[in-house]
């Protein structure tokens, strides 16, 4: 009886949802269920905004959803866990995520309004792998944040 309940709320979850958020749950192993159709497609819609979890929260009851927060935590550690999406502790904010896009980017905090700045720099990188490999490593991963002000106007 139980299962048979789960299954077409499954069913119900995969027909609400576009083609796309489908295939990137089942991609990822996760099932697809309503919660994490819904919380994907905030996610893909941000287009590389950062966002935190009240954020989502309050996206979705604008959907007239009934998705609690702490269903929403617990959907994104499901999606950090299966790759989908990055969370960001950045210092003296909220845990913020974004889709894992595939490509890497660094980030930069403005501390005054809190704006995230993304940005790729070729040098830096390859600043960093000579670094790591003057001590004998290889780079698995890294994670750079810049805290900035904004320049005052001359
Ligand atoms: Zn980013």
């Amino acid at each position: 009886m139980k299962a048979m309940s789960h299954r077409s709320s499954t069913r119900a979850a995969e027909k609400a949802a576009a083609p796309r958020e489908t295939e990137d749950l089942r991609k990822a192993g996760l099932k697809v269920t309503l919660p994490r159709v819904r919380i994907l497609e905030i996610l893909e819609k941000a287009g590389g905004r950062h966002l935190t979890a009240e954020e989502i929260f309050k996206e979705l009851l604008e959907q007239q959803g009934d998705i609690g927060l702490a269903t929403i935590y617990r959907v994104l550690m499901q999606f950090e866990a299966a790759g989908i999406v990055i969370k960001h502790n950045f210092e003296g904010g909220q845990s913020v995520f974004e889709l894992d896009r595939g490509e890497h980017h660094d980030h930069m905090i403005d501390l005054d309004t809190g704006k995230v700045i993304e940005f790729v720099d070729a040098e830096i990188e390859r600043l960093q792998k000579s670094i790591a490999a003057r001590h004998g490593y290889q780079i698995e991963d890294h994670r750079m944040v810049l805290y900035v002000r904004a320049k005052a106007k001359a």
